[in-house]
């Protein structure tokens, strides 16, 4: 979703000046950090060319720690303070963790649901462990981008709760990252796939990690992803298909003993096989042997098959449920998005292929579309123009631009997610007879309700010539320049008598307030139905009212005393229902005070044409 970014035209950063934001993935296996540099995202490499950055972080004794490759490498030399999927522990009490993260590390209560490692250093905070990742990746950064940083945001499983987000926020404050936005991890992907400006409609993200495996539906509406169904197996990951390949090696060179490390590096060994069958058809293994030495064995792509497909097939029941659940059949899906290295195993893609009935999305390497959707959006925040927009401080209007109708009700004029520059007009009328002035209110917001929109700008039209109600024709233009500035004119059509506003977008909604006016407007939709379906009955029966009043002084004559006392009747009956909560009963009282006054209405017609006819003026009809 692209943002409005309002700041004063002397706040915008000059050409050279960029401000820098990155993406960061958080993964469970492994993180990775990723900017927009010349409109082209790219993940950022160490020093040694990788970007991937294992997300293992290894304490020593003196309080230092090592991070990412080297870590995972002694990982099986010191395990219980070298920590991998500390992402398992964000934000979790002792007894949410699951079985093998409590058998792996030596795991504190720390009371007030969190837990702690006990490491050589002392006990540590899956907060701070995740902090140690980061501050490695904005190192990375600044390395790369000098110390322009503005700001990141960092990705998290669309399942996350409040705490877990909590706890990665804290992480990345730890890490001395300014947080931008937390993003969930399938719609960071969507993004990265552009899929934000497709068609509105249903995606869905398949994510096969290291050691999880997250499923998500998403619809996208209004330019906004939201997050319909979330399904997965927080125990089913690459390393599961690892794991199988060992044990078939370890088969295949029998005879074999395997202590502790010795699995760890027929692990290693797996992996890199397994790794590489994806783009090979046959793989030597390199098997470990107990007495130092080396066994090979030929790894057929078809054997890796075989051996992993349960696990395959393991991923599709919880797609299925997802769909179930949110009540969807495969052909409701617009296209399917795949993210994790585990998905560049081709047995994967062909098994979600066939349950789709389509081809995912898999050009954008798998381990790297979420840190890349990350960057996307980041930039978005930090204000960058996109090339060739040299002036344009906002691409798209992030909220609906409209007016205040009677009642208290708003007209969209300008819908949400318009580009700019962008006119739009809209035709209103008067609501009294001789009305000569009307305030026009300039609103933005999704809701229905003036009160629950922000106002921007008043202003008001006047010298409208008399006429009856309804009769004059005022247009009211909105108009969003280049620049993002609203310029509001309101203009009676016969007359031309103008009046306008421009809007100085001086002060901005911050990212939050507009995600929060989205959220609120989509949340709010069925309330704001019936709220408005009152509001325009209060308006209707309001305007019948004074109507019929003002008859009844001018042309009393035409009227008997007990029909007089009729419509007095019904008038006061329908002001009494217009208090009432219930719109079809004001509707009721409407109808039935209209048809109480159609004789009434029918003399007056005879009256104003006999006057027309003896030279009498008629403007008034
Ligand atoms: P996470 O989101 O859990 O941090 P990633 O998306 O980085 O994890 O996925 C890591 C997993 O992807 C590991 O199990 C790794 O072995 C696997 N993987 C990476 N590249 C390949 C490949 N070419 N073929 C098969 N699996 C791969
Ligand atoms: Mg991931």
């Amino acid at each position: 979703m692209a943002l409005l970014q309002l700041s004063e035209p002397g706040d915008s950063p000059a050409p050279h000046e960029q401000r820098l934001a990155v993406g960061i993935d958080l993964g469970t296996t492994n993180s990775l950090v990723a900017t927009v540099r010349h409109a082209l995202p790219e993940c950022l490499p160490n020093a040694e060319g990788d970007v991937i950055l294992p997300s293992v972080v290894r304490f020593l004794r003196d309080g230092n720690t090592i991070v990412g490759r080297e870590a995972l490498a002694v990982q099986a030399q010191d395990p219980r303070n070298t920590i991998a999927s500390v992402k398992r522990l964000m934000g979790r009490g002792l007894q949410d963790v699951d079985a093998p993260m409590r058998g792996r590390y030596d795991l504190l209560d720390a009371g007030g649901g969190m837990v702690r490692i006990n490491t050589v250093a002392g006990p540590r905070s899956p907060v701070e462990v995740s902090a140690e990742i980061l501050r490695r990746l904005r190192e990375r950064a600044e390395a790369s981008l000098g110390d322009n940083l503005v700001g990141a945001v960092i990705t998290v499983p669309a399942y996350f709760d409040d705490a877990q987000r909590q706890a990665t926020k804290d992480a990345a404050r730890l890490a001395g990252l300014n947080v931008l936005r937390l993003l969930n991890e399938p719609t960071a992907a969507a993004i990265a796939y552009g899929l934000d400006e497709a068609a509105e409609g249903i995606y869905a993200v398949y994510d096969l990690g290291g050691g999880t495996f997250d499923f998500s539906v998403l619809r996208l509406a209004r330019g906004v992803f939201e997050v319909m169904a979330t399904s997965g197996d927080s125990a089913l990951g690459g390393d599961d298909f690892d794991d199988a390949l060992a044990d078939w090696l370890h088969r295949k060179a029998s005879g074999v003993d395997l202590d502790c490390s010795r699995s760890r590096a027929l692990l290693a060994e797996a992996r890199r096989v397994k790794e590489a069958l994806s783009s090979a058809p046959v793989v030597t293994a390199r098997v470990p042997l107990a007495a130092d030495g080396v066994r090979e064995v030929e790894v057929h792509a078809q054997d890796f098959v075989t051996l992993t497909q349960a696990l395959v097939d393991r991923s599709l029941s919880p797609v299925k449920k997802a769909l179930r659940d949110a009540g969807l059949g495969v052909d409701d899906i617009q296209a399917v998005v795949m993210v994790g290295g585990a998905t560049r195993m081709p047995h994967v893609r062909s098994a979600v292929a066939k349950l789709f009935g389509r081809q995912p999305h898999t050009d954008i390497d798998p381990d790297k579309v979420v840190a890349i959707g990350a960057a996307i959006q980041a930039n978005v925040l930090a204000g960058n123009r996109r090339p060739g927009e040299d002036w344009l401080l906002l691409d798209v209007i992030p909220l609906s631009l409209g007016l205040e109708m009677m009642g208290g009700l708003t007209e969209k004029i300008i819908p949400r997610n318009s580009t700019i520059p962008i006119a739009k007009a809209q035709d209103f009328t008067t609501y009294k007879d001789g009305q000569s002035a009307m305030a026009i209110h300039v609103v933005q917001g999704e809701r229905e309700l003036v009160q629950d929109c922000r106002s921007l700008a008043r202003f008001e039209l006047r010298g409208i010539p008399p006429m009856p109600a309804g009769g004059a024709r005022i247009r009211v233009t909105f108009q969003v320049d280049a620049d993002g500035l609203l310029s509001v004119t309101a203009r009676e059509q016969t007359t031309g008598v103008e009046s306008h506003v421009t809007v100085k977008p001086s002060y901005g909604l911050s990212d939050d307030e507009v995600a929060q006016m989205l959220k609120s407007g989509f949340e709010h939709a069925e309330d704001d139905m019936q709220a408005r379906a009152l509001r325009e009955q209060q308006v209707e029966a309001r305007r019948l009212i004074e109507a019929t009043r003002q008859a009844l002084t001018e042309d009393a004559s035409l009227l008997s005393a007990s029909e007089h006392a009729t419509l007095l009747t019904e008038i006061e009956h329908l002001e009494a229902l217009s208090t009432t909560p219930d719109h079809l009963a004001i509707k009721a009282g409407i109808d039935a005070l209209s048809a109480a006054t159609g004789d009434f209405a029918a003399r007056r017609m005879d009256k104003a044409i006999r006057e027309a006819l003896t030279g009498a003026r008629v403007d008034n009809l």
